[in-house]
């Protein structure tokens, strides 16, 4: 009876649909992206998607009559390539697929309004799949313990799956459920899948601890061998998803109900779309993307010539929120080279997705490593405290206009571009403010999309060079003018984040400081009134601050060994900087640093 109700709702287009948008309240960038999906063949045959890892490999005699299974979403909030969710299906005779908030789970701690909204939408669109299955997906509130001893209880479960959330701060929570499935003689599947490789696995072949440099990790991973090929999607006809009468009680709660208040108005003007089935066709319009680069002669097209306003094209939120499979992209990129035979490695590619691994891995038994204290791997650098220019940096009030409008765009849209959060990060640290990463990390966290705690944390070391550079030799600290000029050359990302500077001739757009004041009054706008003067003038900070770097180096007896694996090539490949921009400049660090002749 039920399901005869949801098919006809089904049919009668009553569900939510996550990816049906207005298009005239579509800012121009998502219309764009609208129109690429439209090119996108929906019905495309992923080379990849064939099961290759069978779900645990149990044959018949495992199967339960009177298995009552749970599934239990966090991250890896996705129906394909979900090993542990099939080892569900496999197993069970009735299955729940549920949602736990708990006040921590998939980064909820310290997460604004956009992650939210992203995490919101990626739950509903599980539930509108599982709908179309004749499932839907629970959630429940509170500590996943009691919630479990209550499932045990009331509804006889008595299987627990997940995937793996291979970072240390979900140990503790993990570990109890695991212990109290021990003591209730529960039985409790977890799988890796959120990363290529099982991060305990590679630290443990390194003889228990993480491997320090990404060298090191590389040589680690290659005697464990190549991931493992994705799985398809899963096929829930041999489970029953059962419905129960107060379901009512478990749907999704309404987001207004759940989520923190909007940070900025422009919020509302929404660019990111949280879930599976938006990931899987940006995915799709992803590897035409890069096909068309490899055939063109190069790779990463976001890189070589990056785009600082186009449509959303990254992946990393939904790699983070585990609405695409890593493996699958994985497997796609390197499918679609070998078919291309082409001379391009895809390595170039797939090697940021291993930097994912490796700071996922380097985290491993380190619960600080989001922090300098009681971190290992971290240097102690003495940064100063100064909450006053934090806060013009966090609000985008810096004065460097290239600085100010990645800051809003942060805020707004929750994603900017590598380059982007690089010269934000180096301007707040080691380049001009001397303020500590981990205050930046904190607002990271707060407002990126794809905040992972321990990506985001390793990344935030690297570039204060607080751990991953070779000992503080950083290159000379990115200006933040001519970093802007060579990102945004015609001053269209400035002028968008900016729309004070909207007048200002181009020439001035990257320091207005230096407009005359006729000019400033030609604009509209008035340094030091309407758009704020420099915070600190940079030649002189970057200058002082690349002394404190060498009296902490004079200061540093020991050699520390992941501090050591960066050459030119790894610095480049890290920073993202382009060999040419749009095709025609040569762009080395020097060009975007104030060449200091020190
Ligand atoms: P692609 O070129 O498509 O790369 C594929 C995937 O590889 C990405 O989606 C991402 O999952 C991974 N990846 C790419 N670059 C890196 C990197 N440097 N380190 C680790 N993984 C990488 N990325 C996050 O996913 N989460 C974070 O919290 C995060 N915090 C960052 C903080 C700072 C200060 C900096 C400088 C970078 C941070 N990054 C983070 C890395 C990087 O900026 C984003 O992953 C990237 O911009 C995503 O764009 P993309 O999907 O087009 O990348
Ligand atoms: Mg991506």
């Amino acid at each position: 009876m039920k399901r005869q109700q949801r098919e006809q709702e089904s049919q009668s287009g009553h569900l939510t649909d996550t990816t049906s948008t207005d298009e005239d309240a579509l800012p121009q960038q998502e219309a764009k992206v609208q129109k690429l999906e439209n090119d996108v063949p929906k019905s495309h045959e992923s080379l990849t998607d064939m099961p290759t890892r069978p779900a645990l490999g149990l044959d018949n005699k495992d199967r339960k009559k009177e298995t009552i299974a749970v599934h239990w979403f966090r991250h890896g909030l996705r129906l394909h390539d979900n090993p542990s969710l099939i080892d569900a299906i496999n197993l069970a005779s009735e299955l729940y697929p549920i949602f736990i908030f708990d006040g921590e789970v998939a980064g909820t701690k310290v997460c604004g309004f956009n992650r939210w909204r992203f995490l919101y939408e990626s739950l509903e669109d599980i539930d509108r799949k599982l709908k179309e299955v004749g499932g839907r997906l629970y959630t429940f509130n509170g500590d996943p313990c009691t919630v479990f001893n209550q499932l045990i209880e009331e509804w006889g479960v008595n299987l627990i799956t997940f995937e793996q959330d291979p970072e240390p701060i979900w140990q503790d929570r993990d570990n109890a459920v695991k212990r109290l499935c021990e003591e209730r003689g529960i039985r409790c599947i977890e799988s890796v899948s959120h990363t290529l490789w099982d991060p305990n696995e590679v630290t443990s072949r390194n003889g228990g601890t993480p491997p320090v440099t990404y060298a090191m990790f590389q040589e680690v991973v290659s005697t464990i061998g190549l991931p493992h090929r994705p799985s398809g999607e899963p096929d829930f006809s041999s489970v029953k998803l059962s419905i129960c009468d107060n379901f009512d009680q478990f749907a999704l709660p309404h987001f207004q109900d759940i989520a923190p208040k909007m940070e900025h108005p422009d919020q509302e003007r929404q660019l990111w779309i949280g879930g599976e089935t938006r990931a899987l066709e940006l995915f799709e319009v992803r590897v035409r993307r890069e096909a068309a680069a490899f055939k063109a002669g190069y790779c990463l097209p976001n890189q070589y010539m990056p785009d600082l306003l186009g449509p959303p094209m990254s992946l990393s939120p939904y790699l983070r929120f585990g609405c695409l499979s890593v493996r699958k992209f994985y497997w796609r990129i390197h499918d679609t080279y070998t078919e291309l035979n082409n001379t391009i490695s895809p390595s170039h590619l797939t090697a940021q997705l291993i930097w994912r691994e490796y700071f996922y891995t380097m985290s491993v038994g380190n619960k600080n490593f989001d922090r300098m204290n009681g971190n290992n791997i971290c240097l102690k650098i003495d940064w100063s405290e100064d909450q006053e220019k934090l806060q013009k940096w966090t609000e985008g009030e810096t004065g460097y206009p290239w600085i100010d409008a990645c800051m809003k765009q942060l805020k707004v849209e929750g994603w900017i571009h590598q380059v982007a959060r690089h010269a934000v990060a180096c301007f707040l640290t080691r380049g001009d403010l001397w303020i500590s990463w981990e205050d930046g990390l904190k607002v990271f966290y707060q407002y990126l999309l794809d905040a992972d705690w321990s990506i985001c944390a390793g990344n935030w070391m690297w570039i204060s060079s607080s751990a991953f550079e070779k000992v503080l030799q950083c290159p000379n600290c990115f200006c933040p003018v001519r970093y802007g000029r060579r990102m945004d050359p015609n001053g269209e990302f400035v002028r968008r984040f900016l729309p004070v500077l909207v007048n200002m001739p181009l020439r001035y757009l990257f320091e207005p400081w230096k407009a005359p004041l006729a000019v400033q009054e030609k604009a509209g706008c008035i340094i030091g009134k309407d758009y704020p003067m420099p915070i600190v003038e940079h030649r002189a900070a970057a200058s002082s601050n690349r002394e404190k770097m060498n009296r902490t180096v004079q200061s540093l007896e020991e050699k520390f060994s992941h501090c050591t694996p960066s050459n030119e090539v790894e610095v480049r490949e890290f920073s993202w900087l382009p060999e040419t921009i749009r095709g025609v400049e040569k762009c080395t660090a020097d060009d975007l640093c104030e060449i200091l002749g020190i």
